[in-house]
């Protein structure tokens, strides 16, 4: 039997098996219709039927009220950083944005373009990102429009173990932590989500957006960013990423049949645990993130005698556990360990882990 092979890239990243292998057995006959479903029309009956199932599963597993409209978009989770200050930032006005890694900074750097971004907590220190100040610490503006921040640092392994309480509008990037536990999604004005690594082909992204917070963009808004525009046409203005659609769709049934999102949230506690605990108890690896805010998708460590590196990643490689290496800005390894990523997965890194310290110490 060959060994199994497991996907850690961080994005786009590994799908659920179940669902790839489903997408591989109706690629060209989908429906019996003796065509595939990226080759019908998005206004067939036939997909539509695919859309909205895929929407109402959505709001199943995250139990999304009717306060809130869910789109499908095009642009990733970058087209987000621009669409959010584009529907809710009035032209000269200002939001709050807190920065604790690569990609909510990134999201500020897109921001200023629209807008006057104060940055109301800033968490990093000598060691990189690895912490979050804490809530009282933060300087929030009276006039902001909103306040921004991402859940979890997918670069740096930095999560929020909370949910910030403001008065203003909360804006979450959850790309890389949506539908890995449970949430309270009334808390929020908006969350968004490249879909590929918990939903997805990359290129799509969802939206969750408050309706009242809809219908106020800024004139200039391109049509296909525009939220109300889009929840007018049921995300349809302009051809949807169909394919994409669909297969978050199949995404959302195998996560039902799971258990929903709080069985998932169970089996990621498992397999972060795993690693963690086995990279604290070696003296071989370590992980810089400060214990109560480390990622449960993406755990990035290093090895203490940098000069393996190479050595770690062809040999990991070999052994099937593929994608390992950390970000380049940040450099080391990471694992990404989204939904998808079975516990035997993890439990095959600690081993190779275990032995790679062991030949090498
Ligand atoms: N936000 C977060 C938290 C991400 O991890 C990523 C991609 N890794 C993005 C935004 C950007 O997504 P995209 O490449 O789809 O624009």
């Amino acid at each position: 039997m060959t060994k199994p092979i497991f996907n850690f890239c961080a994005g786009p990243a590994m799908l659920p098996k179940a669902v790839m292998a489903q997408a591989q057995q109706e690629f060209v006959n989908w429906n019996d219709l003796g065509c595939s479903v990226m080759e019908i029309s998005h206004r067939s009956a036939n997909y539509i039927d695919v859309a909205k199932q895929a929407e109402q599963d959505l709001r199943d597993l995250m139990n999304i009220s009717g306060d809130y409209e869910v789109l499908f978009m095009h642009g990733g989770g970058r087209g987000q950083f621009a669409s959010v200050p584009l529907n809710l930032l009035p032209a000269g006005g200002e939001a709050d944005y807190i920065s604790t890694g690569s990609w909510s900074n990134a999201a500020i750097a897109e921001g200023k373009k629209f807008g006057k971004v104060n940055i109301a907590a800033e968490s990093h220190s000598e060691n990189g990102f690895a912490s979050i100040l804490p809530r009282d610490k933060w300087n929030l503006s009276d006039n902001a429009a909103y306040v921004h921040y991402c859940p979890n640092e997918t670069v740096d392994g930095v999560e929020f173990d909370y949910i910030p309480d403001v008065d203003k509008p909360l804006i979450a990037d959850m790309s890389s932590c949506i539908l890995s536990s449970e949430i309270d999604v009334s808390k929020f004005g908006l969350i968004y989500a490249g879909a590929q690594k918990n939903i997805g082909p990359s290129g799509l992204a969802i939206v969750i957006v408050r309706k009242d917070l809809m219908g106020k963009s800024r004139e200039g808004t391109p049509s296909i960013y525009d939220y109300a525009l889009q929840s007018q046409s049921d995300s349809m203005f302009n051809t949807p990423p169909t394919f994409a659609w669909y297969l978050a769709g199949l995404v959302f049934k195998w996560l039902k049949a799971q258990g929903g999102v709080k069985a998932v949230q169970a089996i990621n506690k498992q397999k972060a645990d795993l690693l963690y605990n086995y990279i604290d108890e070696s003296e071989f690896y370590s992980n810089r993130v400060v214990a109560n805010y480390r990622s449960k998708m993406n755990v990035p460590f290093y090895l203490k005698d940098e000069n393996l590196n190479k050595a770690f990643l062809a040999e990991s490689e070999a052994n099937g556990l593929l994608a390992l290496k950390g970000h380049r800005s940040v450099g080391g390894m990471r694992a990404s360990i989204y939904n998808a990523m079975p516990l035997e997965g993890v439990q095959a890194l600690v081993e190779f882990m275990q032995d790679f310290a062991q030949r090498n110490s």
